[in-house]
């Protein structure tokens, strides 16, 4: 199953194929910076996210390794990948066109989640394998 995704203006467009992994939300304080709230993302093999556009993506390296892709253009905070884990790439899940048929399973670094949110009661706190 395919499933394609884009960002607002349309520079990024994209689809995903295989299978995609229930989407995680990661509070962490970078995450919430360059979301401006938190990122909900789901991800793939490298090899399975396909682009038809990418003339606006842009790579920002946040720390060592670990890269945050956006739209130069609109903005949309697209994709998230670290170089420790190279096969795979993190996608921002409100970028895939619905039906996504996406859950979400799991908060990311809660000590950090922003004070005004109150969190999802039910998710685990670790990435299940
Ligand atoms: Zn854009
Ligand atoms: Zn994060």
């Amino acid at each position: 199953m395919s499933r394609s995704g884009r960002c607002e203006c349309g520079g990024v467009a994209f689809e995903l194929g295989g299978e995609l992994r229930p989407v995680v939300n990661c509070h962490c304080h970078r995450c919430r910076r360059i979301t401006g709230h938190y990122m909900a993302a789901t991800s793939v093999d490298v090899e399975q996210l396909r682009f038809d556009s990418d003339t606006t993506l842009q790579w920002y390296e946040a720390s060592t390794g670990v890269f945050y892709g956006f739209c130069q253009t609109c903005g949309s905070s697209l994709f998230w990948k670290n170089d420790d884990e190279p096969h795979r790439v993190s996608v921002c899940a409100g970028t895939v066109e619905a039906p996504t048929g996406l859950t979400t399973s799991t908060a990311l670094f809660m000590s950090e989640h922003a004070d005004y949110h109150t969190p999802a009661p039910n998710l685990t706190e670790h990435l299940r394998d």
